[in-house]
């Protein structure tokens, strides 16, 4: 063989090679031995999984690749049937659990992918495809226009009616309470036990021990937490997230 087509496959090998390692970082690689040859099989399906049950940690973008399944994810209806069956087992386990009547018994729901949606967001920013630039997606906070997750407005008004509090816990800054109250309004929202946005002292903080040194504060002060409800795995590990933990899908993007 000529060095031309030795230098050719070893291009070849060099090139799997990387691409087995990259995928393998994503958890996306179906390693297929065919004929004694490693075969690359991507699946987005892979992905999904891998990244909703927090199999894969610390992603920063969604897979070139996979743009269009989550695109058809998110806008197709199955983002809402898989939201709706969230929130319906959510109902389902308080349903068993009655409110003392004293105002603290309390489910903590998150805001971003959970109270609202971005989606409007992402549509323009290829659905997590694109890396995540903190002031660009502020701009869009700031709109004030995050619509309504259904779903989770109808869990939120049956346990009000139902003597629950509902407090909410989100990433966001003290410098967007106003926006963030107003959109809250807008989409529905009401009449909540508190609104927790992090304090110039807690930014920085990962968003996991934020909301577990929140979440201390709220049961030192007495509030007896039963569930928690958000999109990303920081908003339900670590203590005081309530017996039952909730997770709404959420493949475009990853917060530690
Ligand atoms: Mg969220």
């Amino acid at each position: 063989m000529g060095s031309f087509a030795d230098g050719v496959v070893v291009c070849f090998v060099i090139s799997a090679l990387v691409l087995l390692a990259s995928c393998a970082e994503l958890g996306l690689g179906t390693r297929i031995v065919d004929n004694g040859h490693i075969l690359m099989k991507t699946s987005c399906s892979s992905f999904f999984y891998n990244s909703q049950v927090n199999n894969l940690q610390g992603w920063l973008e969604v897979p070139e690749e996979c743009e269009g399944m989550v695109a058809h994810y998110m806008n197709h209806g199955q983002y809402d049937v898989d939201a709706d069956g969230v929130v319906t087992a959510m109902a389902d386990y308080l349903s068993d659990v009655v409110p003392q009547g004293d105002g603290m018994d309390v489910v903590i729901f998150d805001i971003d992918e959970t109270a609202l949606s971005n989606l409007p967001y992402y549509q323009r920013h290829r659905y997590g495809c694109e890396r995540f630039v903190h002031a660009i997606f502020s701009e869009w906070v700031e709109e004030g226009i995050a619509p309504v997750i259904a779903s989770v407005l109808r869990l939120y008004k049956e346990l009000q009616a139902g003597k629950w509090g509902v407090i909410l816990m989100t990433g966001r800054t003290e410098r967007q309470r106003n926006i963030t109250t107003q959109n809250l309004l807008a989409a529905g929202y009401d009449s909540w036990t508190s609104l927790i946005l992090r304090s110039p002292e807690d930014e920085g903080t990962p968003a996991a021990a934020y909301k577990i040194k929140k979440r201390l504060e709220l049961q030192e002060k007495g509030y007896r937490i039963w569930a928690s409800l958000g999109d990303q795995w920081s908003d339900l590990t670590g203590p005081a997230a309530g017996n039952r933990t909730f997770k709404l899908p959420n493949p475009m993007y990853y917060i530690a």
